[in-house]
């Protein structure tokens, strides 16, 4: 399937536009689940003025979607209307600033913000380490592991509203709580300016060691997933109602509930967007119907059925 040419209309608009638009791109390879349709158009912004000068002049009617390294995301097969915005080089820097704090712009993966700050002996920020997403996207999910989540080490965070305006975000600005961020919806972040203390790097470096072992042992890494489907509900686990509710295994074509953990969904290769979501819906329904517990998903979906 694929969506109206609008790229050639659009860069006639915004003369000025250096990044990269492309028409009806494929964004299933941009996802570690691997499915899913077209963006209308994908935008890779070059730099941040880029970024903003595109979303001051892009009509209103044309809504924006951004994606990150697609950890936390299912795109539907019909694909996602309008412009897909996925940030790469120019926001990729990672800088140690006085003060143990770590700059880091919103496409460096979050184990790169992990390493940087071992290497210079900040500690605080090894649970990225484990968080296979960028940090636009720890921003967006509040993204955390180990104890430790976004929320407890974000300074601020910069970003461009839907109207190309910068945005300095300060943590109470941010409004994060489990798996959330309350920071307006349009908000593209371009970065994120991190605290963390003065540590040991041998110690940091053994602590990135241990949630490395712990990953493998529990959860499919190597599979095409997208972490943990649901939020826990309060005080409960989300993987203990799944199994009790007898779905560990349970599968709707090739997507199949993890029998590792069940809380994570994972396509075996054939797997459609539809079928992983049908079988998200129909493990709701059974932890529903076993628990009385309404399951909420942390896992993002976006785009349209065909
Ligand atoms: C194997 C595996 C293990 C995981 N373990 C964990 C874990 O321990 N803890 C945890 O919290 N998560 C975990 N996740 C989920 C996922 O890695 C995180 O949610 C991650 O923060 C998502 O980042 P991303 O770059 O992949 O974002 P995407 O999945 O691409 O997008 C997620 C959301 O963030 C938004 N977003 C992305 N970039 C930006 C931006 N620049 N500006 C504004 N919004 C943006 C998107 O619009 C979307 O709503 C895991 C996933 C996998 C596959």
């Amino acid at each position: 399937m694929s969506f109206p040419a609008i790229v050639a209309e659009l860069k006639a608009a915004m003369p000025e536009l250096r990044g990269r638009l492309l028409e009806n791109q494929s964004l299933a390879e941009l996802t570690w689940f691997r499915v899913g349709g077209p963006a209308q158009a994908l935008f890779m912004p070059e730099d941040e003025a880029d970024l903003a000068y595109v979303l001051a002049h892009l009509p209103h009617e044309i809504p924006i979607t951004v994606i990150g390294l697609g950890s936390n995301l299912i795109v539907r097969d019909g694909g996602v209307p309008g412009v897909v915005i996925r940030l790469g080089r120019g926001f990729n820097a990672v800088t140690i600033e006085p003060g143990e704090r770590v700059r880091a712009g919103a496409a460096v993966p979050d184990l790169r913000v992990a390493r940087a700050a071992q290497e210079a002996g900040i500690s605080g920020l090894a649970f990225l380490r484990g968080i296979p997403g960028a940090v636009g996207g720890a921003l967006r999910m509040n993204g955390g592991a180990y104890g430790r989540e976004v929320e407890d080490a974000l300074v601020e965070a910069r970003g461009v509203d839907r109207a190309g305006r910068l945005r300095v975000l300060a943590l109470a600005d941010m409004h994060l709580s489990y798996r959330h961020c309350g920071a307006p919806d349009d908000i593209v972040f371009t970065q994120a300016l991190f605290q963390g203390a003065a540590g040991d790097p041998v110690a940091i470096a053994a602590e990135m060691d241990a949630i490395t072992e712990s990953r493998e042992a529990t959860q499919p890494i190597k599979s095409r997933t997208g972490g943990s489907t649901f939020k826990n509900p309060p005080g409960q686990k989300a993987w203990q109602l799944i199994d009790a509710a007898g779905c560990r295994g349970l599968a709707i074509g090739d997507a199949q509930v993890s029998t590792l953990h069940c809380n994570f969904l994972i396509n075996r290769g054939g797997a459609s967007a539809a079928d992983i979501e049908a079988l998200g819906e129909t493990v709701r329904a059974r932890v529903k119907e076993s628990s009385g517990v309404d399951l909420q998903w942390e896992i993002k979906r976006i785009g349209i059925a065909p």
